[in-house]
């Protein structure tokens, strides 16, 4: 890191070693979407050394209304290439790691090992156990999102310290398309990209062990404090396999 002018206004927050450490740090960010979109992008513009960014999907006209890393040319496109051509124009300084596949059990662990950090922007259940297994194996953190409408929720699970997410969700809800304003995404997807610049540098108190629920509506947050479960068959595997 040699020149710092881009990063002026955020050094008092954290020094100059808290910028080396965010230099120094990599993220995984599963899914180029909604939330993917200020993620990534708030990430980039504060100097995370390494994003790598998997999405198997295509830009479609219908994700413009919430996915601002995908230009209306770009239609077609692997989202993921088409982000890293937005993020490499914000920020040539960082390094980004584009993977067009789907994440699944077998290609998880590959996509997430050299990992410091990683973000849930998915859309789906199926994808955020994976997410929470590969966090609890590596025992590395999670930063979860979701959005729907005009409202969302988000925590960070730290494994051996924090229920895990499938403490907080035994069960997959029905898969199915909502509807969602993007400004949603913007506000969960923005707080999640909070989250992990607090946790690299240091700083603040993170939403460990806390769900956030925000409701755009009424303009209200509430927290939940999480215990963790019982019988949650994820902790106990790792809970077994540690001791
Ligand atoms: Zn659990």
């Amino acid at each position: 890191m040699t020149n710092t002018t881009r990063y002026t206004r955020q050094l008092p927050l954290f020094g100059r070693e808290g910028q080396i450490k965010l230099a120094d740090a990599t993220v995984f960010i599963a899914g180029a979407g909604g939330l993917g979109s200020p993620v990534a992008t708030y990430l980039t513009v504060a100097g995370v050394g390494e994003l790598i960014i998997a999405d198997d999907d295509l830009v479609q006209e219908s994700n413009l209304n919430r996915q601002f890393l995908h230009a209306n040319r770009n239609i077609g496109m692997k989202k993921v290439y088409s982000a890293a051509e937005t993020l490499s124009a914000l920020n040539p300084d960082i390094t980004l790691t584009a993977i067009p596949e789907r994440i699944t059990p077998e290609t998880i662990r590959g996509m997430t090992k050299d990992a410091d950090i990683l973000v849930d922007a998915t859309d789906n259940f199926a994808t955020r156990y994976l997410l929470n297994e590969a966090a609890l194996d590596s025992e590395i953190p999670l930063v979860h999102g979701a959005v729907e409408g005009f409202s969302g929720q988000m925590t960070t699970v730290i494994p051996g310290e924090t229920p895990c997410l499938a403490c907080l969700f035994p069960h997959s809800p029905p898969e199915r398309e909502t509807p969602v304003i993007g400004a949603t995404a913007g506000v969960i997807g923005s707080l999640q990209a909070m989250e992990v610049i607090k946790y690299i540098t240091g700083s603040g108190r993170l939403l460990a062990g806390r769900l956030l629920i925000w409701d755009g509506l009424s303009g209200r947050t509430e927290y939940l404090s999480l215990s963790p479960r019982q019988d949650c068959n994820v902790c106990q595997k790792h809970t077994a396999s540690t001791s």
